[in-house]
């Protein structure tokens, strides 16, 4: 539903909104609009429950403050290039730590980690990474899920125990650097002063972000109809481009354009 008449006369912070269009937390409403001090809200909460949950009841609406002073993308992509540079650059002195040596990865150190001690180190690494971007969250954890992945409600970083015990460090530091952009972009979406990122870019994965209207493709299983239209919805969305880039894996070669680049353009 297009709700932007529910939020003419409304402005100011989400609480006051919320009053105005009489919402409470836990009921939804969608509302694509613009009103003074944010871009628009994608989901919103309804006291007469007008529009359905879905199955994990989960759905999150996203609202983008504006910032006071806007970003350039030159800057952003400046602060980008700096930050990716110095992330790597860490992962790269992990991975001598670990054993790089491609030809003999039997004789790494990493392969003769226990579960333990893959654990510990990866922990103390993750740590590292928040650190080097400046991210509200402490630890990251590990569990049954497939590969690694990042809960926005949350804030949590997972690793599953599978890839622990059978990936080789460059996929778990990759996987984490990743886990950690994603949390990146939220928080820049959340709070405009926090990290260097223009207000496009917010905008972008704001909308990416939401959950209600669904708007993330999550990587398709590979026995789906259209796996390879859908791979191709998931690599090009907005934060997945993003956080692919930044972890330095490159998409372009595989024939993939993003619907927007952030600042890997
Ligand atoms: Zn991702």
């Amino acid at each position: 539903m297009d709700g932007s008449a529910f939020l003419s006369g409304s402005k100011g912070a989400d609480s006051n909104a919320a009053n105005t269009l009489n919402l409470s937390a836990n009921e939804i409403v969608a509302i694509h609009g613009t009103y003074e001090n944010y871009y628009y809200i994608r989901t919103f909460v309804d006291k007469n429950g007008m529009v359905e949950r879905d199955a994990s009841n989960k759905q999150r609406w996203m609202f983008v403050p504006k910032s006071a002073v806007d970003v350039s993308r030159a800057e952003e992509r400046a602060h980008d290039r700096a930050l990716q540079k110095k992330v790597l650059a860490y992962r790269d002195t992990m991975w001598d730590v670990w054993g790089r040596n491609n030809s003999n990865l039997s004789t790494a150190p990493w392969y003769n980690y226990t579960a333990t001690q893959r654990q510990q180190a990866l922990e103390v690494f993750a740590e590292a990474v928040f650190a080097k971007m400046n991210l509200s969250i402490s630890g990251i954890g590990f569990d049954a899920v497939d590969g690694g992945g990042y809960d926005p409600d949350t804030r949590e970083i997972t690793i599953s125990n599978f890839s622990l015990t059978n990936f080789f460090s460059y996929e778990l530091t990759d996987t984490i650097i990743h886990e950690a952009r994603h949390a990146y972009q939220h928080e820049a979406v959340l709070n405009p002063s926090k990290h260097i990122v223009s207000q496009q870019t917010r905008q972008q994965w704001g909308n990416n972000l939401a959950s209600f209207p669904a708007n993330y493709h999550e990587y398709p299983i590979i026995s789906a109809p259209n796996y390879a239209k859908l791979l191709e919805l998931y690599y090009t969305q907005p934060i997945e481009w993003d956080a692919y880039s930044f972890e330095g894996y490159e998409l372009d070669p595989l024939g993939y354009k993003p619907v927007y680049p952030s600042s890997w353009d």
